[in-house]
C-alpha cells in the first residue's frame, strides 16, 4: 500500500495522437474541448456566427451537421468566412445515413472539413453497412483526413446487439441485457476502427467514442474502451439533460473517466434553454478540466456563499462581473500577459474568511459585512495594500484587478 494518503489522477493513458485540423487529440496533449452547433448549416450566416460564438468562447473544434445536398455545399463557405474573420478553427462534419454519398458528391466539403465522424450504428444496414462505411473511410484517405467513429446507444448497430444477444442467451445469459447492449457499444467502435484500419486509414487518423445516457453506462464502456484499445477517445454523455442536471451528469461521469487518466478531448451535450446560449457547454467543459486541474483556461475567482453576515448582494454581483470580465478579455490578455490565466481572484462577504482567503489569492477583497465599518480591505500578493469605501468599491476593485494584470 502508498505511503501517500492523498489521491491524485492516475498517469494518462497513452493513447495515439491524431491531428485535427491543426489541434492535436491524444498522444498526451492537453484535453482538448469542442462542442457542436445545433443551426441549419445550409443557413451560412447563423453556422458562422454560432461556430465563431463556440470558438471564441473556447471550443478549439466545431463539430456541424452535414444531413444533405445544401449543407454540403455550405460548408466550404462556412470554412471560408471564418477564416476571413481569422477564425481557424478545425470544423468536423457530422454524418449519419448518407455520408458516404454527401462526402463522394461534395469533394469541396470533404476538403473543407478537419475530420468526418462515421456513426456506424448508421452508416448502412445490412450489406451496405460496410460497403458505405469503407465508402467514407476511402474519401478520408484521398483527403487525409482523420475520422472519429462514433457509437452512440441510440443509434447502435442493430444486427450487432442482436447477434451479442443471441450468443449470450446460448452462453446460459452470464451477462445482463445492460451489460450486453455495453458490449455491443464497445465491439460496434473496435469492428468499425478494425475495418477503418484494413481499408487503409492509419492509426493516428482514428478517433473512438461510445456515447450513452447514463452515467454508470459511460464509466464501465469507456475505461472497459480503453483497456481494449489505444485510439484517441473523445468522450461525452449524451443527451444530458437540461440545465443543472445535464451538468451535473455530464461532470459525475466525464470526471471518474478523466480522473482514471483516461479521455482527449471532451464534449459537454447540454439541451439549451429556451432562447439560451450554446456557448454554455463550452465554458461547463472548460470548468471542468479547471477544477479538476487538467489545463487553465481562465483566471479563478474565490467567491464565498454569503451568509446572513452579508448585506447586501454587492459582493456576489462583484464576483460575477470580476469573472465577466476575466473571461471576455483572456483572449487578448493572454496574447500579452502569457499566464495570466493562473491568476486567483478572491470576492469574500465579510472579515471571517475574507482576510484569510483573499491572503491565498493573488489579488482579493474582502466586503463589509454586517455591523462591520463600511470598508473593504484589498490584499495583494498575501499583503494588504489599501482599503475602498464609498459606494464605488466595486468598481474600483474591478479597475485594481486590470491595473495589477496590467503591471
Ligand atoms: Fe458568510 Fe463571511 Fe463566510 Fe462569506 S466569508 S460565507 S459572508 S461568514
Amino acid at each position: 500500500m502508498s505511503s501517500n494518503p492523498f489521491s491524485a489522477p492516475l498517469d494518462r493513458r497513452a493513447s495515439v495522437a491524431v491531428d485535427v485540423g491543426g489541434v492535436i487529440v491524444g498522444g498526451g496533449a492537453p484535453v482538448v474541448v469542442q462542442s457542436m452547433t445545433n443551426t441549419d448549416t445550409a443557413d451560412i450566416d447563423a453556422t458562422v456566427a454560432q461556430v465563431a460564438a463556440l470558438h471564441k468562447a473556447g471550443s478549439e473544434i466545431v463539430r456541424i451537421t452535414v444531413d444533405r445536398d445544401e449543407s454540403a455545399a455550405a460548408v466550404p463557405h462556412i470554412r471560408d468566412r471564418l477564416a476571413r474573420l481569422g477564425l481557424n478553427v478545425p470544423l468536423v462534419g457530422d454524418f449519419h445515413y448518407i455520408g458516404h454519398t454527401l462526402l463522394k458528391q461534395h469533394p469541396a466539403c470533404a476538403e473543407a472539413l478537419a475530420k468526418y465522424r462515421i456513426n456506424p450504428g448508421n452508416v448502412g444496414f445490412r450489406d451496405k453497412k460496410d460497403k458505405q462505411f469503407i465508402e467514407i473511410v476511402e474519401q478520408a484517405i484521398r483527403w487525409s483526413k482523420p475520422v472519429r467513429i462514433g457509437v452512440n446507444w441510440g443509434s447502435l448497430d442493430q444486427a450487432l446487439l442482436t447477434r451479442l444477444m443471441d450468443d449470450n442467451q446460448k452462453a446460459g445469459s452470464p451477462l445482463s441485457a445492460q451489460d450486453v447492449t455495453r458490449e455491443a457499444i464497445i465491439q460496434s467502435a473496435l469492428l468499425s476502427a478494425d475495418l477503418a484500419e484494413e481499408t487503409g486509414l492509419e492509426r493516428n487518423r482514428i478517433i473512438l467514442s461510445a456515447k450513452v445516457s447514463q452515467v454508470q453506462d459511460l464509466v464501465s464502456v469507456y475505461m472497459e474502451l480503453a483497456r481494449r484499445s489505444d485510439h484517441a477517445l473523445h468522450l461525452g454523455l449524451t443527451e444530458a439533460g437540461m440545465g443543472s442536471k445535464g451538468i451535473v451528469a455530464s461532470s459525475a461521469a466525464l470526471a471518474i473517466v478523466l480522473q482514471a487518466g483516461i479521455g482527449d478531448t471532451i464534449r459537454i451535450s447540454l439541451t439549451p434553454e429556451p432562447g439560451g446560449d450554446r456557448t454554455r457547454e463550452v465554458i461547463v467543459a472548460q470548468e471542468l478540466l479547471q477544477v479538476m486541474g487538467f489545463r487553465q483556461f481562465v483566471p479563478v475567482v474565490a467567491a464565498c456563499p454569503g451568509c446572513g453576515r452579508t448585506t447586501s448582494t454587492v459582493f456576489q454581483q462583484l464576483a460575477r462581473n470580476i469573472e465577466d470580465d476575466l473571461r471576455a478579455n483572456m483572449p487578448v490578455w493572454k496574447e500579452k500577459y502569457p499566464g495570466v490565466e493562473a491568476l486567483k481572484v478572491a470576492v469574500m462577504g465579510c472579515i471571517v474568511n475574507g482576510p484569510g482567503e483573499s491572503k491565498h489569492a493573488d489579488i482579493g477583497i474582502s466586503l463589509p459585512g454586517t455591523g462591520e465599518t463600511p470598508a473593504a480591505p484589498v490584499f495583494i500578493d498575501g499583503r494588504k495594500s489599501t482599503t475602498l469605501r464609498g459606494p464605488r468599491i466595486a468598481e474600483e476593485f474591478q479597475g485594481l484587478v486590470a491595473d495589477y494584470i496590467e503591471r
